[in-house]
């Protein structure tokens, strides 16, 4: 493995996810963010997070203790990145904080330093000029509570340097993650070029009144041997995002049924609360 020191910038949710995740596999990680107060808020995250561990991947106290270890964190940039193997970027996924922050990185970062983004929606080539190292800059995308849904995703932009990509496959592997390589840049990479249609699908049988959500989950499930069907799927993603996601395509096509799914949404979930499995209730009570 050619990485040993491993900087995460941005410690919000994907972020500390994946500081904790690089340091339980033994790597030196620094966790980067604006200022030390976000920076504390991080670090109290780690009992949550080690609870999960041990709850979930039988981790010993051992195990967590030198997680702890392998961890620091500082709000100066120059100093996060001045060992740095690799930068993983977890910042908002904001395209002009994005720019913003690697315009930053580029004039503080030595050159060996490689530069990923978990970027959900944004392509790398968006930012690789920003960068000032194309050829050194990928994406490298993580799935939300990453020790169990370990997917990481990794996709180039058409500069990247093969050898670096397949260091980042590596290192996917060297953290406990099922590298998952794309050969080419796809906005929404895998996962979500086959599961948004799958949703949206499923939304509009519902609000076009063809069936209910549990026919339409149980048909999905008995026909194709799937666990979950769509709306058991949004219910753990979340109905927010569902709805933030149709709404900027409804802004854009002015599609009939996307209106109706967005303002069926809003009604019946966003406004009464019913979220999903995080509110204990969405199509689905839990
Ligand atoms: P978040 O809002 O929880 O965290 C963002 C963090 O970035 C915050 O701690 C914030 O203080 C910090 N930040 C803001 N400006 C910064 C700057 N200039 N420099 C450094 N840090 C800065 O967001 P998140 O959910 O962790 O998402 C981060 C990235 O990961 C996004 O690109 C998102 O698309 C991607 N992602 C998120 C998920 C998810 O389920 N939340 C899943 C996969 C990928």
């Amino acid at each position: 493995m050619n990485y040993k020191n491993v900087t995460i910038a941005g410690s919000g949710v994907l972020g500390y996810q994946i500081a904790f995740q690089t340091a339980f596999h033994g790597f030196n990680v620094t966790v980067y963010d604006i200022n030390d107060d976000v920076l504390e808020k991080a670090k109290a995250k780690f009992d949550t997070l080690s609870k999960a561990y041990k709850n979930d991947l039988n981790a010993t106290q051992e195990q967590i203790a030198k997680t702890g270890q392998n961890l620091s964190y500082t709000s100066d940039l120059a100093e996060a990145v001045k060992n740095a193997d690799l930068l993983i970027e977890a910042v908002p996924e904001n395209p002009a904080i994005k720019t913003d922050f690697y315009k930053k990185l580029a004039k503080v970062a030595p050159e060996k330093t490689v530069f990923a983004t978990n970027s959900s929606t944004l392509l790398p080539s968006q930012f690789a000029e920003a960068t000032g190292r194309p050829s050194k800059f990928l994406a490298l995308h993580f799935a939300n509570t990453i020790w169990l849904h370990n997917t990481a995703e990794i996709m180039g932009h058409a500069t990247t340097d093969p050898k670096v990509f397949e260091d980042v496959v590596e290192f996917a592997k060297a953290i406990g993650m099922l590298p998952l390589p794309l050969h080419k840049e796809q906005p929404g990479y895998i996962l979500n070029s086959l599961l948004v249609p799958l949703l949206s699908a499923a939304t509009r049988l519902l609000v076009t009144e063809v069936a209910d959500p549990q026919t339409i989950d149980k048909t999905w499930m008995k026909a194709t041997g799937a666990p979950v069907g769509p709306f058991g799927i949004l219910d753990v993603v979340g109905i927010t995002t569902a709805y933030n996601i149709d709404k900027m395509a409804a802004e854009k096509t002015q599609d009939k049924i996307k209106l109706k799914t967005v303002k069926y949404l809003k009604e019946n979930y966003i406004d009464k609360n019913k979220l999903g499995v995080s509110t204990g209730e969405g199509f689905y009570k839990y």
